[in-house]
């Protein structure tokens, strides 16, 4: 297949960092300049260690943990939530599926009355007439990290960049972080890759896909005859403010033309977040230059926002102003990481009622949802279909479950199922299936999936 990419020679010129961070470690008990700790090799053992602290890592860490198993939690970030928190995407659209995990955030979320916003969950457990959930990023940080404590089972690393694995053949001995200016190790028999681009599978050789696939992939009804490099567009999200007064609207001089389109959601306190959905063409992140297309991510936002001020009609947003841009970027589409099975346009067309998987583990009924200039948009015709376990076995590899937008979806299914509590879900099929199998020495695929399946029922996952 002529878009099915392997492992890259980027793992060299990381290797070069392993070694520094190697270096690093010898020097463990000396201090750096400045006093600092100079950060040595350490290793961290455990049953269970999840990479990526986003929506699938967040159900991940938490499915296992709960089941008894010692976690370790990998975030680059310094807080949990990935793009739910630090791209701003802070709205639940209405779906089925979404019982179990993401339920149990939003009742915590729910204490604090300005953190969570819709009042009946059951209303937004529907895709068609089903209601929006808008929240703010903090309430889902404080909410999933409380969750994580209660647990008393979570060992989170924040600022801790995942960068290599060590290997046994197919097997992952050990996962290696960058943290606090030395490396980690964590040793752990199962490994949960949650990094939304499928890192951890592709430094551990899996094979993956990378923009649309071609109608000979799957035989998809709505798959292009040849494969393309096409990927969901970028944005990056912004909140905006009424200040009661008229403002003067403002773009910097050099600030180049941002499409003109945008979903708004309002936010608690009156503000609106917008999403000016096509901002960036989404096959910008396979370009070398990436960082200078970042770079004009909030000079789009100002000639986004002052098109809103002086030429959309929908609304008068003349005394209104920008209270703030989200510190990331807004990513939806990156690889797929090939499994056992591939989800595909085909299973979101038939429906769970209809598909003749036995390993179903999660289900969802967002509408096929592609963003950019091969946008399409459909709702599901058969209501909500699963997702099986299949799809979160790595190809090639032991003990490396993938549970993010990166899982093994077609381009098609994964417009459909990479919503944040989709993910949350598949996080906590995978968390589950990870502590048994590291608590009973079973191999992921040797599983008993009935019981899997019971054991997530059993959570308040729907999965029919
Ligand atoms: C603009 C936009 C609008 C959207 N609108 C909606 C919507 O309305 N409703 C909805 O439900 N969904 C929406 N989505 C989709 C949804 O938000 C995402 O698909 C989903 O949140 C992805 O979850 P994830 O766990 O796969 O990845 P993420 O949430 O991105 O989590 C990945 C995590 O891994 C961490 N990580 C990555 N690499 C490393 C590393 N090397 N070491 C350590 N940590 C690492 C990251 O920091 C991050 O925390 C939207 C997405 C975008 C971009």
């Amino acid at each position: 297949m002529s878009n099915l990419l392997s492992r890259r020679a980027l793992l060299t010129t990381m290797a070069s960092g392993a070694a520094l961070a190697a270096a690093n470690g010898d020097a463990a008990a000396q201090q750096a300049p400045g006093g600092m700790p100079a950060g040595g090799a350490q290793t961290l053992e455990a049953d269970v260690c999840v990479v990526g602290g986003g929506s699938g890592g967040v159900g991940a860490a938490l499915a296992a943990a709960r089941m008894g198993a010692d976690v370790v939690l990998v975030e680059k970030n310094q807080m949990l939530g990935g793009t739910s928190t630090c791209a701003w995407v802070h709205t639940w659209e209405p779906s089925r599926g979404c019982r179990g995990i993401p339920q149990d955030v939003w009742k915590v979320m729910k204490e604090d009355p300005a953190a969570s916003l819709a009042e009946d969950y059951e209303a937004s457990l529907q895709r068609v007439g089903g209601v929006w959930l808008p929240w703010e990023p903090w309430g889902f940080q404080w909410a999933v990290t409380r969750l994580l404590e209660e647990t008393g089972k979570c060992r989170v690393l924040y600022n801790a960049t995942f960068f290599d694995v060590e290997m046994d053949g197919g097997r992952i001995e050990s996962v290696l972080c960058t943290f606090a200016g030395g490396l980690v190790k964590v040793r752990a028999p199962i490994v949960i890759d949650c990094t939304a681009d499928g890192n951890v599978c592709v430094a551990a050789g899996c094979d993956y896909r990378i923009g649309e696939d071609p109608k000979s992939a799957f035989d998809e009804p709505n798959a292009p005859d040849e494969p393309t490099l096409s990927l969901n567009s970028l944005t990056l999200l912004y909140r905006i403010t009424d200040t009661g007064e008229k403002q003067t609207p403002f773009a910097p001089a050099e600030a180049p033309k941002c499409p003109r389109s945008a979903a708004l959601r309002t936010c608690g306190n009156g503000d609106i977040l917008v999403n000016a959905v096509n901002m960036i063409p989404g096959n910008a992140v396979l370009h070398a230059d990436l960082s200078r297309i970042l770079a004009l991510g909030v000079r789009l936002v100002y000639d986004h926002f002052r098109w809103m001020q002086t030429e959309d009609t929908r609304r008068d947003f003349s005394t209104w102003t920008i209270a703030g841009v989200a510190p990331e970027i807004g990513v939806r589409e990156t690889r797929r990481i090939v499994g056992e099975y591939t989800l595909t346009e085909h299973d979101c067309q038939a429906g769970v009622k209809n598909q003749q998987h036995e390993d179903i583990i999660a289900i969802t009924d967002h509408a096929v949802d592609i963003h950019g200039p091969k946008h399409k948009l459909y709702e599901v015709p058969n209501g909500a279909y699963g997702v099986p376990y299949r799809c979160l076995l790595a190809k090639g590899t032991e003990n490396l479950l993938i549970a993010c937008r990166g899982a093994s979806f077609s381009h098609i299914a994964a417009s459909s199922c990479r919503l944040s509590r989709a993910m949350m879900t598949l996080g906590q099929a995978a968390g589950t299936a990870a502590a048994v199998c590291a608590r009973d020495k079973t191999p992921l695929r040797a599983i008993d999936v009935p019981a899997l399946r019971q054991a997530l029922t059993g959570q308040g996952v729907e999965l029919a």
